[in-house]
């Protein structure tokens, strides 16, 4: 059942998703080679809990750390540890976070040093691809119109679309209806409804889009051991319309990058 949002509670929602930016853009700061996923993990909850909020994933379904720190081969789920980073690699972080009994939940991949330009592209279609599904969260759509524009896109460039893992209704509750596949066919699935809450969230893969769960239950990575990008929002449908509520701004603010992906964003979904 979809829980629609009051504007009241799109609201704290955005707190909650606002944390979680502010949370990503200090870490953007520390992702470097030699730095372990262990630190940034320590430092992620100090933030959190500095802005008066509770990580989001620590304890849920028992996962042991404030964020998920998937590198490389690995797609999401990845549980921080001591290894440092090298130059080169590329690190998924997706963290969420609680206050007012509202979560926020989104994620960005990271260059650690320099990458190579294949990689680089990956996480750039895989970036756009973000944003070419959210266009589609608009009243009228169904679910599969979100995932067919991902899946399509991604596709397009010849990467592969994980399906077994997916984007979700987001609010009391980390993961609510509907799921929110990144592939799927256009006006299938569930209808949008006004004030409903969404984290959505391709995860792309440099090669094929099979993946495999290693044994701690909870790492997924790809069969090929190919590279693995995932960037993730949270949107409301507000007056029809995708808002987002969650921002990589601080993000590019730390790293120096100038972007208008949002503002560019927020143009075109005014005339949808
Ligand atoms: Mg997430
Ligand atoms: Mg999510």
């Amino acid at each position: 059942m979809i829980i629609p949002k009051t504007s009241e509670e799109i609201e704290l929602m955005r707190e909650s998703a606002l944390i979680v930016s502010k949370t990503l853009g200090i870490l953007a700061k520390e992702v470097q080679p030699g730095v372990t996923t262990l630190y940034l993990d320590k430092l992620a909850e100090e933030c959190i809990r500095d802005h008066g909020a509770v990580p989001g994933f620590l304890g849920l379904y028992d996962f042991p750390n404030t964020l998920c720190m998937s590198p490389n081969a690995q797609v999401v789920h990845g549980i921080p540890n001591n290894t440092p980073l090298r130059e080169g690699d590329i690190i998924s972080i997706d963290c969420g976070a609680v206050k007012n009994e509202f979560y926020g939940d989104h994620a960005y991949t990271f260059e650690v040093g320099e990458v190579s330009s294949e990689i680089k592209k990956l996480l750039k279609v895989t970036k756009e691809s973000l944003y070419v599904g959210i266009r589609e969260f608009k009243a009228g759509n169904r679910t599969g119109d979100v995932g067919f524009a991902i899946q399509q896109y991604c596709e397009e460039h010849g990467y592969g679309v994980v399906r077994e893992l997916v984007g979700h209704g987001l609010g009391r509750k980390m993961h609510e209806d509907p799921e929110m596949p990144n592939y799927g066919r256009r006006g299938k699935g569930k209808k949008f409804v006004e004030g409903m809450t969404v984290a959505i969230e391709p995860m792309i893969n440099l090669g094929t889009r099979r993946i495999e769960q290693l044994q701690d239950g909870w790492t997924i990575l790809t069969l090929d051991r190919k590279p693995s990008a995932h960037f993730e929002h949270n949107v409301a449908l507000v007056n029809g319309k995708p808002e987002l509520l969650s921002t990589f701004a601080y993000i590019y603010e730390a790293l120096g990058i100038e972007s208008n992906e949002e503002d560019e964003f927020r143009q075109k979904a005014l005339v949808l």
